[in-house]
């Protein structure tokens, strides 16, 4: 099986990148791919290790005000984390990330929450995202949050009071065209997650060069709060599949591995292996 998305302490994951070799080693995983929120440190420290390939990748967070989608990721895997523009412009987006959640914690302290952005930072040892801000309301309000999710539910998800979006976009095309400049290929993640119809998003991202397709996600997991069953899951596998197919995009997938702040158990969930080796053919030289 493999896992081609996951998270580590670099972003929201509760795994360091050695804590997750270690479980995909243990969880029999043919490979894994490490694919942070906006930035590669983790993906920078990979190296050669016996038994399972781990492949450096990123998860990059897409505004494109132009084409009116907001809020897409866009994975980039095989990247090379020494790639000079990736690095510069992951940069200006880890920067543009942490001015979001500066505002974001604005917002909820005019919401009457006493938090700072100082705890927030705290609780992330690489950058800061929502998941840290929740953690933060959840233990200072432990009557009011039970759980993440709930903070999620009320404040911070997608159109809710706390939910502020970045000022300056980064593209779509821009994204799968930073992705192959590093020598990778982009693949759009859970296509079945947004506000938007998947049909037409995946078009556009393919007509701008996008090369893959998150077929295989684990969306019941992902979204409890849309309680998914299990058939619904693989549903939604099947149409991911044959959106992919009809669109000439290759299929990659994963679990979107973020550990024990989303309560998963790596191996639980992947992808075929035979997915593998159709991706990495996908690879290009780097600029
Ligand atoms: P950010 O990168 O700051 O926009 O935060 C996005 C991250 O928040 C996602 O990658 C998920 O890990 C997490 N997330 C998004 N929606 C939810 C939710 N409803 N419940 C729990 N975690 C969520
Ligand atoms: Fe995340
Ligand atoms: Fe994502
Ligand atoms: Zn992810």
């Amino acid at each position: 099986m493999l896992d081609l998305h996951t998270h580590t302490t670099a972003s929201d994951g509760s795994f360091s990148l050695e804590e997750l070799v270690k479980a995909a080693k243990k969880a029999g995983l043919k490979a894994i791919a490490i694919t942070d929120h906006d930035n590669i440190r983790s993906a920078k420290r990979i190296r050669a290790s016996t038994g399972i390939e781990v492949i450096p990748g990123v998860e990059l967070t897409v505004y494109d005000y132009a084409l009116g989608y907001r809020d897409i990721h866009v994975l980039g895997l095989f990247i090379n984390p020494k790639d000079k523009t990736l690095n510069s412009k992951l940069a200006r987006l880890e920067k543009e990330r942490e001015a979001q959640k500066k505002a974001t914690v604005a917002r909820l302290v005019k919401l009457g929450y006493r938090i700072t952005f100082a705890e927030v930072k705290k609780k992330a040892k690489g950058v800061v995202g929502r998941p840290h801000i929740a953690m933060v309301l959840k233990e200072k309000y432990p009557e009011e949050f039970h759980s993440v999710g709930e903070v999620f539910a009320k404040l911070l998800g997608r159109g809710k009071p706390a939910y502020l979006e970045r000022r300056t976009g980064f593209g779509l095309g821009q994204a799968i065209a930073l992705i192959h400049g590093a020598g990778g290929i982009a693949v759009l993640a859970h296509p079945f997650i947004y506000p938007y119809k998947p049909a037409k998003l995946a078009a556009d991202f393919r007509r701008l060069g996008g090369d893959g397709m998150e077929t295989h996600y684990d969306y019941a997991t992902n979204q409890p709060e849309k309680r998914h069953s299990l058939a619904e899951n693989g549903r939604l596998i099947a149409k991911g599949s044959s959106l992919a197919k009809s669109l000439g995009l290759l299929q990659s997938g994963g679990s979107d591995f973020h550990g024990a702040n989303k309560g998963q158990v790596l191996g639980c969930f992947g992808a075929p292996d035979a997915l593998l080796a159709p991706l990495k053919s996908a690879r290009r030289k780097p600029l």
